[in-house]
């Protein structure tokens, strides 16, 4: 195990860039957001979580797939290369690691493999990084993570005052802590604070869903006007969906400018009126409660049928960004009671 002080954290981002393109929390004017590190000096472990979940280091928000040019006999169109190159993932909370491993169900193990995630997972280091305080929004509890849970992170971080533990838990997480110049040995001291800190993580208590029966309930209580009273606030804004490190609608289209052109896909939301709009015309889901529905069936019933798990971690910021407080952990509570 290594450790260094906060106040080197700039010299820990530097060391790390020799290894790979670094992204991690930086502070904006409104929050903070996980952000490709040109300065080491603008990183920070001083926030309590993004704005945005990371989940855009493996599935942007607008990607190319094609380059094209159109030409007399039609076009000519090459492929971008898939190959993202070695980048790290710096300062992860837990339930953001978590819906790392829902998103791969999606995109790597249901069946059909999307490359370009792929890519990226292959090509990633996760730095996970202990919370030591709770949102009221929260309720990661319900899903069996807490608040110092270091699965599925390569390496794991825990802020013991004004030092930072750093211990690896794969192969690829100690050979990068290993290779990085700078860190401090561990001291036998540091590594019982450590395991006290992952052993403490359970009694930071957020909110706890029941979430039994909720997916078969939900099934029940499709047609049920309770769908029309609780979305009755809703602006249909998509904020939720975009911030959610689970949210993985996306579109593909076609853009030409003059000759030339990409064909990309672009994160979508099943918030909007036009997400399901067929070309016949017909739209499925023109009401805004159809469209509120399917978010909450989707996480809470629909993926449970398919992979046996919740698409949600309960990172609590659908709840903190909406922008009438529609908190989604009260819409799934007050449905068990339909
Ligand atoms: S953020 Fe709130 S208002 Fe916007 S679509 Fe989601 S639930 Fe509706
Ligand atoms: S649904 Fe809300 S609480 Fe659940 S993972 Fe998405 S943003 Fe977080």
């Amino acid at each position: 195990m290594k450790k260094f002080a906060i106040e080197y954290l700039s010299g820990v981002i530097a060391s790390l860039q020799q290894k790979g393109k670094v992204f991690a929390p930086v502070k904006e004017k409104d929050g903070f957001y996980f952000r490709e590190i040109a300065d080491p000096g603008d990183a920070t472990l001083d926030f309590y979580n993004t704005v945005m979940s990371p989940k855009h280091l493996f599935f942007p928000q607008t990607e190319d797939m094609i380059k094209y040019r159109i030409n007399k006999e039609g076009a000519d169109s090459a492929p971008v290369p898939i190959n993202s190159g070695p980048q790290i993932l710096f300062g992860v909370r837990p339930p953001d690691v978590r819906s790392f491993e829902l998103m791969d169900l999606l995109f790597e193990e249901g069946g059909i493999i999307d490359p370009y995630w792929v890519d990226k997972r292959k090509n990633t280091i996760v730095i996970g990084y202990a919370f030591d305080s709770v949102d009221p929004l929260d309720f990661y509890n319900t899903f069996d993570i807490h608040a110092a849970d270091p699965r599925g992170s390569d390496i794991f971080l825990v802020r013991k005052d004004r030092t930072v533990l750093a211990r690896a838990f794969t192969g690829k997480g100690e050979a990068l802590l290993d290779g990085l110049a700078g860190l401090e040995n561990a001291s036998a001291a540091d590594e019982k604070a450590f395991e006290d800190a992952v052993k403490k993580g359970p009694g930071l208590k957020t909110r706890k869903l029941d979430l039994n029966g909720v997916a078969k309930k939900l099934e029940a209580i499709f047609d049920a006007p309770y769908w029309q009273k609780a979305s009755m606030a809703c602006l249909n804004c998509g904020v939720c969906t975009f911030v959610c490190p689970t949210c993985s609608c996306f579109d593909i289209c076609d853009e030409t400018l003059f000759r030339d052109g990409r064909r990309c896909r672009t994160w979508d939301s099943c918030m909007f009126t036009n997400f399901t709009l067929e070309a016949s015309g017909h739209n499925p889901r023109t009401r805004a409660f159809q469209r509120f529905r399917q978010r909450i069936n989707h996480k809470f019933s629909y993926y449970v049928s398919k992979f046996g798990v919740t698409s949600c971690v309960g990172c609590g910021r659908c709840s903190r960004y909406c922008p009438v407080n529609i908190d989604i952990f009260s819409v799934v509570e007050k449905a068990k009671e339909v």
